[in-house]
């Protein structure tokens, strides 16, 4: 057995059971700006349920390309507007000249907007490589650095345990992982993975090359095996051999996928909190139930029952 081999089972074998967690973990969400009318209510029924388990911040995603600018401003403006939350706003390099992320970034200042996750993103055209604008941020690092000359924003970054799939080697994205957070990112969010392991093996070597500020897991409740495939294909997670058997024949069986949704999800960060994990971002895909109930069990109460318990 290798010295990793029995950190792991001794975290597994510490993992405390559901009942026994403290509450003493923060949670974040992560939005998608909606397109229509219908999706709109269905976000808001969303950031209303969630808001009451006082999320550290919430975050809403920019669109490829910057196709969701407009929209993106507009939902998290009205999350700053109409709720007690802190919202983030996800802002990429992509098809824009410095200039123009600039002006946004100021844009999003001016609207008490204070937290910025900061992205190279992804071509607007799926599968062609990255270009930068020739005027643009040629990276996340550089946005980062360019966003900190416009106004002291708190900024979070992206993350990859199992790798960025363009990446030279897995030792040069942690360099680069490194050179976001020395540009003056606060945090680190990561691509969702299913391996424990992966995070705990990244979390680890991330510390040894000196990186000491918080990486926070970032969770994907999966519902659909078929669904997280195209996504995970995209972005280099390992979907494991485990989690089709597990969602087998529950395609006509809408509740019982969310209940085993809601039991993967909940495992993985159980097994997170034993490793010392207390912050956990949640892609909720907008959708409010599994995040909240993964919360439940991760002994998260809605803010005023805590209080009046407490009292
Ligand atoms: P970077 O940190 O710039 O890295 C990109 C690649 O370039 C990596 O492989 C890195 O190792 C390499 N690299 C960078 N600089 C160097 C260098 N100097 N030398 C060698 N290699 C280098 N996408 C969106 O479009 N909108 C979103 O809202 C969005 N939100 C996200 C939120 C989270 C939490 C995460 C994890 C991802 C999100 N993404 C989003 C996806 C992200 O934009 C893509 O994964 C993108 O391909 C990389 O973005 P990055 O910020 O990690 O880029």
């Amino acid at each position: 057995l290798t010295l990793n081999q029995l950190e792991e089972a001794r975290r597994a074998l510490d993992a405390p059971l559901f009942a026994d967690l403290a509450g003493d973990a923060n949670v974040s969400f992560e939005f998608f700006p909606p397109k229509t009318e219908k999706m709109n209510e269905t976000l808001w029924e969303a950031v209303r349920s969630l808001e009451p388990l006082a999320p550290r911040f919430v975050s809403v995603t920019y669109g490829a390309g910057g196709s969701t600018r407009e929209r993106t401003h507009a939902t998290v403006a009205r999350i700053v507007r109409e709720t007690s939350v802190p919202a983030a706003a996800h802002l990429t390099c992509v098809d824009a000249s410095r200039d123009e992320i600039d002006e946004v970034a100021r844009e999003y200042w001016a609207a008490g907007v204070r937290h910025i996750v900061a992205l190279r993103g992804d071509p607007s055209v799926a599968g062609s490589a990255f270009v930068a604008h020739p005027q643009g941020y040629a990276s996340a690092a550089d946005l980062v650095t360019g966003l900190k000359k416009i106004a002291p924003f708190e900024i979070s970054v992206a993350a990859y345990p199992e790798t960025h799939p363009e990446a030279i080697s897995s030792a040069s994205d942690l360099d680069n992982l490194k050179r976001k957070i020395d540009a003056g990112a606060d945090r680190a969010i990561t691509q969702f993975f299913f391996s424990p392991e992966a995070f705990f093996r990244f979390r680890d070597r991330a510390r040894a090359v000196g990186i000491t500020a918080d990486i926070v897991p970032g969770i994907l409740p999966v519902s659909s095996v078929a669904q997280t495939r195209k996504i995970a294909g995209v972005c280099g997670t390992a979907i494991p051999p485990w989690m089709d058997r597990l969602f087998e024949g529950l395609d006509a069986h809408p509740g019982a996928r969310q209940l085993v949704a809601a039991t993967v999800a909940a495992e993985l960060c159980r097994k997170l909190y034993a490793g010392g994990v207390r912050d956990f971002h949640f892609y909720t895909l907008n959708r409010a139930e599994l995040s909240y109930a993964i919360c439940h069990l991760l002994g998260i109460r809605p803010h005023k029952q805590a209080q009046e318990q407490a009292a």
